[in-house]
């Protein structure tokens, strides 16, 4: 929190990735934990992710999830966003495309993140998804 002088709309990628307990970025408190990075109401990141060579696209990415659930709520976000995230970590793997998949380029998109890039196709899949779930 002193990092960013107590600003919960602290906007600096790299002083909310250089905290190790509590920040905030643009409005969204931010916990560091030691386990896998998520979002909901608040962002939990894997004190791990301040040392890989895209950090500040780790906490851009957890944003956009942030606003994927303002957008569609706690329970489409949950059923949509939550349950496939978890299944697809889980028996997939991080590694398998799992940054690929509609509800991750959303949150990219959504956050600002740098440097991934995308496909046409799959942007527009994942436009597609986040729609549906919106009218659901
Ligand atoms: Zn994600």
């Amino acid at each position: 929190m002193k990092l960013i002088g107590w600003n919960p709309f602290n906007s600096n990628e790299a002083l909310t990735m250089d905290s190790t307990k509590v920040s905030f970025y643009k409005g969204v408190p931010v916990f560091r934990t030691n386990s896998r990075s998520g979002s909901f109401y608040a962002i939990f990141m894997d004190r791990e992710d301040s040392f890989g060579p895209y950090a500040e696209d780790d906490l851009r990415h957890e944003y956009g999830h942030s606003i994927q659930l303002m957008k569609l709520g706690p329970v489409k976000y949950g059923f949509g966003i939550g349950v496939p995230s978890w299944l697809e970590f889980t028996f997939h793997g991080p590694n398998d495309m799992y940054t690929e998949q509609p509800w991750e380029i959303t949150a990219d998109i959504f956050g600002g993140v740098e440097s991934r890039y995308h496909i046409t196709s799959d942007i527009s899949k994942a436009y597609w998804y986040f729609s549906i779930l919106g009218m659901l």
